[in-house]
């Protein structure tokens, strides 16, 4: 373990840690991927100032781990500093009889944040109930269930710089959102918090609104998978990759349903759901090479019956290329 204080005189903070050879398959859902040959977790903006410039300092690449629910980690690991942001404050600000303004932590994991709201009687969010992940990686991919996205819930975020280290306050027009899409993919800022809209009601509605939460993660986990997956692992189509198609449908899953892979296709320990063609479970303590090699081959089924290739939506940490290119 490095007392990040002791190495580098110049930096105040004596409870900033970085440790090394820190295991990542405990903490991304599919349970798979080497090591970070650095790891730390900061509390603060001024904590996340001192991970980038330890990473600076020591010319190490940089990812920042959110609740680890939509990425595959390389099994060879990743060979730089991995920054976890544990900022876990919620503050919830009234604008007037029925509109808050609750601001969390880039470390909150959503559904914390869900009860947080529901427990306060505030309600919007509870949309998302049953979604692993923290709210920084929520707002690096524009959240999304059926019609709702975190956009439209979101004002501003307060944002650092991974060169210059200045923290910002964005609104949501700044972070140029689209369907999985957000300028913060351009991995130049990363999120220290996000400040939501969201509604103050009466205690009978904020109880419906729990209601609803329970409802919502109960029909997730009878029709998904929800252990050992990131969820989806590709991407819909965007509409212009399916002009050219008869129906225009944008769902991956629908393509795999066609070609038979659900609950059938497998490498080693990995294998399509039975319950959805576009999710990937590891069920037998399979590696992310399984992972891997079973995506890469689904991506090639989809090209070579249709004629396009499916992009992940799944992020890819430790790999020297894309292979899904
Ligand atoms: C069972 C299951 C169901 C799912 N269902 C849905 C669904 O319905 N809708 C949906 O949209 N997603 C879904 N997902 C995907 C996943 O929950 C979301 O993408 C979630 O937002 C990932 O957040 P995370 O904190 O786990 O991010 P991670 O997986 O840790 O990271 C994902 C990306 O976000 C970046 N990131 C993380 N934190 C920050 C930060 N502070 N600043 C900048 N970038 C950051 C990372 O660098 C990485 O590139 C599902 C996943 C699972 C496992």
């Amino acid at each position: 373990m490095i007392d990040h204080h002791q190495e580098f005189s110049t930096l105040h903070d004596a409870s900033f840690i970085v440790q090394e050879h820190i295991s990542l398959a405990d903490k991304n859902t599919f349970g798979t991927g080497g090591k970070a040959r650095f790891f730390t977790q900061p509390t603060s903006a001024q904590q996340f100032v001192q991970a980038l410039q330890f990473a600076d300092q020591n010319k190490l690449d940089i990812f920042v781990l959110g609740g680890g629910a939509n990425i595959l980690i390389s099994d060879e690991g990743f060979n730089g500093l991995v920054i976890r942001p544990a900022l876990q404050e919620i503050t919830v600000q009234s604008i007037n009889d029925r509109d808050v303004l609750v601001t969390s932590g880039a470390g909150v994991a959503i559904e914390d944040l869900i009860k947080h709201c529901l427990d306060h009687q505030i309600i919007g969010l509870e949309e998302f109930s049953g979604i692993p992940g923290n709210i920084g990686g929520a707002v690096y991919i524009n959240l999304h269930y059926y019609e709702f996205a975190l956009e439209q819930f979101l004002v501003c975020a307060t944002l650092i710089n991974k060169k210059t280290y200045e923290i910002m306050t964005v609104d949501t027009s700044w972070l140029e959102f689209g369907y999985d899409q957000s300028k913060l993919q351009n991995q130049e800022y990363f999120v220290i918090n996000a400040t939501f809209q969201l509604t103050k009601v009466d205690a009978l509605t904020a109880a419906f609104a729990r209601g609803r939460s329970v409802e919502i993660t109960r029909h997730r986990q009878k029709r998904y998978p929800y252990q050992n997956t990131c969820g989806s692992f590709f991407r819909n189509f965007h509409p212009h990759e399916v002009a050219h198609t008869e129906k225009k449908l944008i769902y991956v899953a629908y393509y795999l349903d066609q070609l038979g892979v659900k609950g059938q296709l497998s490498v080693g320990g990995a294998i399509v759901s039975h319950q959805h063609a576009n999710m990937i479970v590891n069920h037998k303590q399979g590696s992310s090479q399984d992972i891997l090699n079973l995506t890469l081959m689904m991506q090639d089924m989809v090209y070579k019956a249709y004629g396009m290739k499916p992009q992940p939506e799944c992020q890819l940490i430790g790999f020297t290329t894309n292979p899904f290119a």
